[in-house]
């Protein structure tokens, strides 16, 4: 999977009286450290909505840093530098954050000689989220759809397909009469997006089939939800994960579970379980096997 590109926000000169050093009189006494920090992360989804909730608050980053300068004791600057890499990227800026440089300075450390500065410099990267996604279309060309939207999540920076699911027919829950039936499928991705940046891929392959059924069809081609980002759980208004219905969504579980059977729903506990309760099983068939959908 290639790298997303990925935008920037820095917390320079964060600092504080440490005692790491390999020296006693270093861990006696103390010294100050500097700690420089930068976050690799999708901006747009804040700043396009002015929404802090979609993008990580550098107070707390900078409040978690100063912690850790305080902590410990550790011998080596390497070690301060990798307890706050680790813990951006797996607590305090999770999961929005996906790459995170630190540098620690040392400046007043014990060289011997008079030196301007020490300091380490490292990169760390957080570990791809495996995420579920959901498609369902009932207009137009249904099977071009799907294979479209696999096409295009699976050339998108960032995103890696894992798994497909089987394609089911379904008779559509809710919505006006008349409507035709649903082919619905499921599938698994790994990726170095976060979430709302695989909210917007998900929606750039809604667009994609929109483009054409603004000339032909009509509003409803082709919906991709996101059902799960590992096990993250969100309650804006623009990406709730995981997905409100899904655990009463037959054609959901139903894929997801043929594919994933030891998949559970974070806060919902095993498919397998709120498959035998969802009430629109009985309306799902095996769908068409679809040439171009699926891994090969
Ligand atoms: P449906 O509920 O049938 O999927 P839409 O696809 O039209 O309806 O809903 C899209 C809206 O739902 C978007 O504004 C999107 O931001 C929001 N939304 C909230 N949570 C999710 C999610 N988990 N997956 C996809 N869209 C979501
Ligand atoms: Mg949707």
């Amino acid at each position: 999977m290639s790298a997303p590109r990925l935008d920037r926000i820095e917390v320079t000169g964060i600092r504080a009286w440490g005692h790491h050093g390999v020296l006693a009189e270093e861990k006696r006494i103390g010294q100050e450290f500097v700690v420089d920090v930068t976050l690799h992360l999708s901006t747009a989804p804040a700043g396009r909505a002015d929404a802090l909730s979609r993008t990580v608050n550098y107070a707390e980053i900078a409040h978690a840093v100063h912690e850790e300068i305080l902590g410990g004791p550790h011998d080596l600057v390497e070690t301060l530098a990798e307890h706050i890499a680790e813990r951006i990227l797996s607590d305090t800026g999770r999961p929005l954050v996906r790459r995170a440089e630190v540098r620690v300075h040392k400046p007043a450390a014990p060289v011997g000689l008079p030196v301007g500065d020490v300091t380490v410099s490292i990169q760390r990267e957080a570990a791809p989220v495996e995420a579920v996604l959901a498609l369902g279309t009932n207009l137009g060309d249904r099977e071009e759809h799907l294979r479209a939207a696999l096409a295009q999540l699976a050339g998108t920076e960032g995103i890696e397909i894992a798994w497909t699911g089987p394609v089911l027919e379904t008779a559509p829950v809710g919505g006006p009469d008349g409507q035709g039936a649903f082919l619905n499928s499921v599938l698994g991705v790994r990726t170095q997006l976060g979430p709302f940046a695989l909210l917007e891929a998900a929606q750039a392959a809604e667009h994609a089939a929109r483009r054409e059924r603004l000339v032909r069809w009509g509003p409803r081609t082709l919906d991709v939800d996101v059902i799960t980002y590992g096990d993250w759980t969100s309650q804006d208004e623009t990406l709730t994960v995981p997905h409100p219905r899904a655990h009463q969504r037959a054609f959901v579980l139903a894929p997801w579970h043929a594919a994933r059977p030891d998949a559970e729903l974070p806060g919902h506990g095993p498919i397998a379980a709120l498959l035998r309760r969802a009430a629109d099983r009985d309306g799902l068939r095996d769908g068409p096997a679809i040439e171009g959908y699926g891994l090969s």
